[in-house]
């Protein structure tokens, strides 16, 4: 048959893995769990901190260590929470709570089902923390439909890198790029991976924003069921 495609790299946060509920839950939890005042707006402060650090992971500026590290921190002195624990200590029982996730956006698993089935040779491509993710993603019943998960932590390089997309260009069977699609949520991790490594992309772009300038995408789609259209 006569295919465009061979084979799919998935992004897996807010692409296939509900990460924001996966993340709420967790946090919820933790927050709980050491005391720290649960509403909305503390919530969304939690949010928005590992936002900006995770950005300033993509571009080099701190380490995953770092990360891990200051998070709890940054997190309790912007609330202004005090407490004896050590913020290290918070966020791995915080990553021990994130890996009991697992939940999927709706209609992730029958697509890779139905790939799966049709021939599609499947990977994930991750930025997460290695054994949080490989947790969520057995939790979440994707892993059979996939040949290997890349993990950064595991590969040594974080996407966007054109390192990390070497790194899997190397090990998986395709050698012919225009025959790999990547699909994912993020342009400063997925779209700009693609562009680094000249991989085709779609950009699955739930909530409708803007392509921001110097950003190109061969797909832009709403909903991760659409990757079956443009196959
Ligand atoms: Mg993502």
């Amino acid at each position: 048959m006569d295919r465009k495609y061979s084979t799919i790299l998935f992004d897996a946060d807010n692409t296939l893995l509900n990460f924001d509920l996966d993340e709420r839950q967790a946090l919820i939890k933790t927050m709980t769990e050491y005391g720290v005042p649960v509403n909305e707006e503390n919530i969304s402060t939690y949010v928005n901190i590992n936002k900006g650090l995770w950005k300033q992971l993509e571009k080099g500026e701190i380490t995953k260590p770092e990360l891990k590290r200051i998070r709890y921190k940054l997190f309790f002195d912007a609330i202004g929470f005090t407490t004896d624990v050590d913020s290290f200590e918070v966020n791995e029982r915080y990553l021990h709570l994130l890996g009991e996730g697992g939940n999927t956006l709706e209609g992730a698993k029958e697509l890779c089902e139905e790939l799966k089935n049709d021939g599609y040779d499947l990977y994930i491509v991750t930025n997460g923390v290695a054994a949080t993710q490989a947790k969520r993603l057995k939790k979440s019943g994707l892993l059979p439909f996939f040949s290997k998960i890349y993990v950064s932590d595991a590969v040594g390089f974080p996407k966007p890198k054109k390192e990390f997309f070497d790194y899997v260009l190397k090990e998986i069977p395709e050698k012919d790029k225009s025959r790999i699609l990547l699909v994912g949520d993020s342009l400063t991790s997925d779209i700009r991976g693609a562009m680094n490594a000249e991989l085709d992309s779609a950009w699955l772009n739930m909530f409708g924003a803007e392509l921001t300038e110097g950003y190109e995408t061969a797909y832009i789609i709403r909903d991760i069921k659409e990757v079956r259209n443009i196959l």
